[in-house]
């Protein structure tokens, strides 16, 4: 099979490589489609160290080939979405239900390799079989949707309610629809206006450039109160958490999705005031079902979002394509 192998920063080679055989409890997956992010492209630069060689990659849906010993989750030609996060399922974090937070948690294509390639080995709890009839191209992002359904969740979002959404990438443009999914009404904060129209076709009542005003004033005139109930944070900049306090009512909720790399200054006299609270929302653990219901039922649409697709072994272009200022969600075909 094909795989692209990062032997370096900015090292990347596509190879030949043998096929992953599946050990006990696992199973091997060939990729129909999968997605490009921020992470990868941390990853690509050297930004964020990994051991090499590695294969990049962790958001992904295909199909299973082959299966190792004990496997009964799925069977061959099942069609899944891959959790690419497993935990040791061990420790008192994981036992009492916190398996995203285990400090043993595997990523793949962070920790082992991933799915820019054509077959990838997973452990079979990875794997949620995906809904008939919903193209690979709409579940390709299941993933980085999985976290914004975790987001919302922890909001606690109540119908009818005001929310801000902070950042118009993907997980910004997702946050936004499963927001909308709960009845709330959505005004979207980015630093630029580029994706405004296309946040309105999915579902914004309100946008605004952050250079365009003080966001306390729009908040307010949008809630009709003293700010928004609700504040979802999708950009992960220490400029962004500013933001989301700056929208949020006084007893309201922010949650904080994206990771700031940078130190973050926050004004917890202001917090405290408020009584704000904050709290952070880290990946998923078991978001992905609700997270695929929610795209084949309509609720959320995602094919907008796939603004790039390339085949593996142009996979050079595709982060370069990342980059550009029109892109969004980039997608590699394997096959
Ligand atoms: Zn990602
Ligand atoms: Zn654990």
């Amino acid at each position: 099979m094909k795989a692209a192998v990062l032997h370096g920063p900015r090292d990347l080679r596509v190879e030949t490589a043998p096929a992953p055989e599946p050990a006990a409890g696992e199973v091997a997956v060939r990729v129909g489609m999968a997605g490009l992010c921020g992470t990868d492209y941390r990853i690509w630069t050297g930004d964020r160290p990994v051991h090499y060689p590695l294969v990049l990659g962790h958001e992904f849906v295909g199909t299973v080939t082959s299966v190792g010993d004990g496997v009964s989750r799925v069977r061959v030609g099942d069609r899944v979405a891959v959790e690419p996060n497993y935990s040791c399922g061990a420790c008192p974090l994981c036992r009492e239900g916190n398996r995203n937070l285990c400090l043993s948690r595997i990523a793949v294509g962070i920790d082992v390799d991933g799915c820019f390639a054509e077959v990838v080995r997973v452990p079979q709890r990875c794997c949620w079989p995906a809904p008939a009839g919903v193209a690979d191209e709409e579940l390709m992002v299941t993933e980085p949707l999985a976290v914004v359904v975790r987001a919302v969740a922890r909001s606690a979002v109540a119908h009818d309610e005001s929310a801000a959404v902070v950042g118009g990438g993907t997980l910004g443009l997702l946050a936004l629809q499963v927001l909308r999914g709960r009845g709330a009404r959505v005004l979207v904060v980015s630093r630029s206006s580029r994706r405004f129209a296309l946040a309105r076709e999915l579902g914004a009542e309100a946008t605004q450039a952050v250079d365009d005003g003080p966001l306390e004033a729009t908040a307010r005139a949008f809630s009709g109160r003293e700010g928004v109930d609700v504040v979802v944070e999708t950009a992960g900049t220490a400029e962004a958490v500013a933001h989301a306090l700056a929208l949020v009512r006084p007893g309201g909720r922010v949650v904080l999705t994206g990771l700031p790399h940078e130190p973050t200054p926050v004004a917890f006299f202001s917090v405290v005031r408020r009584e704000v609270t904050i709290a952070g929302s880290m990946i998923y653990q078991d978001e992905f079902p609700e997270a695929m219901r929610l795209v084949a039922a309509g609720t959320v649409r995602t094919g907008p979002l796939i603004t790039h697709r390339f085949a593996l072994d142009a996979i050079g272009e595709a982060f370069a394509a990342h980059r550009a200022p029109e892109s969004i969600k980039v997608a590699l075909v394997p096959r």
